[in-house]
Order: C-alpha cells, then sequence, then structure tokens
C-alpha cells in the first residue's frame, strides 16, 4: 500500500502555530487608560499523518483550483481509496482552511479525516484544536481524550488535552494534564500557563457561574451588588449587538467574563499594581466598586471586548488596529487624547504603524501612550475616510490572511506609509502648539 499513517518514523511535521487566545492589558496612567497586549499562548500542534513516500502536502494540488478546494477532486481522492488516502486528503484540506482562518470548513474536514482512520491519534488531536478554536470546548475535549487514549506518551496530544480541559473550565484536569505533559517533556511557555492555571484555581474555587445569552460571567457570589450581575449581563449583551454590527463579526463562541476584586486579580494575572483589566481569551475585570456597573466600568467592559470579538475571527490583526478599534468602542477619541498625551511631555516620535502590527508589551510607559495615540488615530482616519464599512473590509481581508499592506491597499488604495502619514498629520491636529510631532 502506498499509502499508510504512521506517526512513528519520518515525519511530516506541521509546524503551525496555534493561537489560542491573545490578551490585552490595561491600566490607568494620568488619567488616562491604556491597554497593552500580554503574550499570545500557544499551543503545538501535534505531529501528523505520515505518508509513506510521498509528501501529503503535495495531495493539495490534486485538489486546489485558484486557491480553492475543490469537492470534487477532493471526493474523487477520497473514493479512490484505501482510507489512509483519503484521511491524508481530508486532513491535508483541513490543514490548508485552518491556516486561512477558516476553522468551520477546516473542521468538516478534520471530521471526516477522523472517520477514514479513527485509530489515528494526531487526527483526534488535530481534530481537537480545530473544535477549540470553534469554540467547542467539550467536543474537542472527548477528541483530546481519545487521542490520549490512542497515544499515552506524546507530549503534544498531553498539551493539547490540557488546553481543552481548561477552556472547557475543567481547570483541576486541565492541572493535572499539563503537570503531566511538563513530566514527559518541560516547555518554558507552558510551565507559564500552567502556573497561571494553579493560581486562578486558588483564587476562584469559591466562584460562581451564571451564563446568559453571548456571556458567561464568573464571580464570588454574595461579593457583589444586587443587580450587578443582572446590569453586567445587559450591558454585555448591548455592547455585543453594537459591536456585531460595526465589526461585522461574532465570537464563535460564548465569552467568559470573570470578576475579580483588586487583590484577586493581582494573584490570578500576577500583574503590576497599574494593570486594571486583561484579555487572554476570558475578560478578566478587576472591580474598583463591586456595587453596581459603573460608567468607567461599561467602558472598560466595551474595550475588552472589542478584543474577544476580533481574536478567533482576526487572529492576524495588527495591535495598532486591535488597540484603536477598542479604544473607539469605549468611546474615546483622538481630539481629547492628544492634548491629555502631550500635556504629559510624550507625544513626539511618530513610529511607523508597521513597526506595532506586534504586542506592545515590551514598551515603556511613554512609548505606549504614543502607540496607544497613533492606534487610535490610524483607527480614526481610516473610519473618518472609508467609513466603518471600510474598516469592516480590512478586517475581512486581513481575516483571509493577506498582509496588512496588501489589506489596506485593497481598501485605501494606499499602504502603511501613506497610512502612518495621514495618522502623524490627524494628531498633530489636536496637539496643542508647541507639542509637535516628530
Ligand atoms: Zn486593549
Amino acid at each position: 500500500m502506498a499509502w499508510t499513517l504512521n506517526r512513528q518514523s519520518v515525519r511530516w511535521l506541521a509546524v503551525l502555530a496555534v493561537l489560542l487566545g491573545a490578551g490585552w492589558i490595561l491600566w490607568h496612567a494620568f488619567g488616562q487608560k491604556l491597554h497593552a497586549p500580554v503574550n499570545k499562548s500557544v499551543t503545538t500542534p501535534p505531529l501528523i499523518v505520515r505518508v509513506e513516500n510521498v509528501d501529503p502536502a503535495t495531495l493539495l494540488d490534486k485538489f486546489l483550483v485558484d486557491g480553492h478546494i475543490d469537492p470534487g477532486r477532493l471526493a474523487e481522492l477520497e473514493n479512490q481509496g484505501p482510507p489512509a488516502l483519503a484521511a491524508a486528503a481530508d486532513f491535508a484540506a483541513a490543514r490548508y482552511e485552518h491556516e486561512r482562518n477558516r476553522e468551520e470548513t477546516a473542521l468538516s474536514y478534520i471530521q471526516r479525516a477522523v472517520s477514514a482512520a479513527p485509530s489515528n491519534a494526531s487526527l483526534h488531536a488535530w481534530c481537537a484544536v480545530i473544535l477549540m478554536n470553534n469554540g467547542q470546548a467539550a467536543e474537542a475535549v472527548s477528541h483530546a481524550e481519545r487521542a490520549a487514549q490512542l497515544d499515552p506518551a506524546s507530549v503534544e496530544v498531553q498539551r493539547i488535552l490540557g488546553k481543552a480541559y481548561y477552556q472547557a473550565g475543567r481547570l483541576e484536569s486541565a492541572i493535572t494534564t499539563w503537570e503531566h505533559a511538563q513530566q514527559i517533556s518541560p516547555d518554558e511557555a507552558l510551565a507559564k500557563e500552567l502556573e497561571k492555571a494553579k493560581r486562578e484555581a486558588a483564587v476562584e474555587s469559591r466562584f460562581t457561574e451564571a451564563a446568559r445569552g453571548h456571556f458567561v460571567l464568573r464571580y464570588e457570589g454574595g461579593k457583589l451588588g444586587a443587580t450587578f450581575t443582572d446590569d453586567a449581563f445587559r450591558a454585555l449583551e448591548r455592547d455585543y449587538g453594537d459591536l456585531s454590527q460595526s465589526l461585522g463579526l461574532e465570537p464563535r463562541a460564548a465569552v467568559t467574563v470573570v470578576f475579580y476584586n483588586e487583590q484577586q486579580f493581582a494573584d490570578v494575572t500576577n500583574s503590576p499594581a497599574w494593570v486594571e483589566g486583561l484579555n487572554d481569551g476570558k475578560m478578566r475585570i478587576p472591580l474598583r466598586d463591586t456595587g453596581s456597573v459603573t460608567p468607567p466600568l461599561e467602558a472598560l467592559l466595551r474595550h475588552e471586548l472589542t478584543h474577544s470579538f476580533l481574536q478567533d475571527r482576526v487572529p492576524r490583526c495588527p495591535t495598532w488596529l486591535n488597540e484603536g478599534l477598542a479604544q473607539m468602542a469605549e468611546p474615546k477619541d483622538v481630539a481629547t487624547m492628544a492634548p491629555a498625551v502631550a500635556a504629559q511631555g510624550t507625544a513626539g516620535e511618530f513610529v511607523p504603524l508597521s513597526q506595532m502590527e506586534g504586542s506592545f508589551q515590551a514598551m515603556t510607559l511613554e512609548q505606549a501612550r504614543q502607540a496607544y495615540l497613533e492606534s487610535l488615530a490610524a483607527t480614526e482616519v481610516l473610519r473618518n475616510t472609508y467609513g466603518m464599512d471600510g474598516l469592516r473590509r480590512l478586517l475581512a481581508a486581513l481575516a483571509s490572511g493577506v498582509s496588512t499592506e496588501d489589506a489596506l491597499r485593497s481598501v485605501t488604495g494606499g499602504g502603511y506609509d501613506d497610512l502612518t502619514a495621514a495618522a502623524k498629520a490627524y494628531a498633530a491636529k489636536y496637539l496643542p502648539q508647541g507639542a509637535a510631532v516628530r
């Protein structure tokens, strides 16, 4: 038989970072709320289908037409048999769609691959990863558990199983499984996730959970005002409706919002005292006032919810756009923000937007203030010139996997340099005299 599924010898390494959660921190400084991304959590995918003598990636050529999967050609391959060939073809299709962030389509292919080769651990593990990306944590757990039964020695499978438990809210199982993975092969990034899960378990052991509409709230029962959760559900649901309309997309699964007091928040996130909120896949919100949903809290919820909307639908969204949209949702505007930044003596060097695609985390406070101002300026320029419709088209282009430069060109006709220049001129309009943008 030309095709076998074999995990033991020469392997096809699918080296693909699966971004299962991105995070943002925000803080107050000089009365100005700032938000900075924290590390993206990355799950290593398992080694996958091995096909003797042939690189399965070459299967793509057999059913890709103009960059799209041709269902007829794929079906031909599937029907040629043996089942291993069908599984490999379906897997190749799933991976192709997964890499382009089309997780619903990827799911249908990976499920067919699993049906064709039900005793392949790696396929079950991949199925679990794609289910997680689709927000189907409970189903992900059962596939990850099956993968672990089939291949108990695989550290990748253990890491994925732990992540599935974590996403399904089964913290204790996640901790045990990740500890087991660390015994097989220690990993620095996972060590951090494990520590965080332990802190979370310690703080949240007495927390209550309530689900309504698009949200799951977690909080310490009896510690909030009588109408707090009702008010929070109502505010969040209204924001959800507004954001789905303005952004033209929605999160794939219910959004979890965890309310802490300030000490609990510091204990879970290990963050400095000035950090005021975080989104690492869950919205983690420290409350100063546990009595009611105040206007500042509503603004914070809108900001963090924007990140939840973007993180699984537009995983390659550049940070400047992500933070620009989140600030716009609060709402915040350059007209009031620019003078405040200038008053702090930090309005200065205008950093090219192309250098602000990644995390703001390593920035100093001054650099971060400037970065948030620029992010908002660029996003306002786009909205004022092309409308929310232009921003929606930009997000759709980014979601399809094209570079930001190309996505910008498709909407504006210009590229990064043009937008940086326009944002710089726009911000300068609102700076007091003498606080020139350099
Ligand atoms: Zn933010």
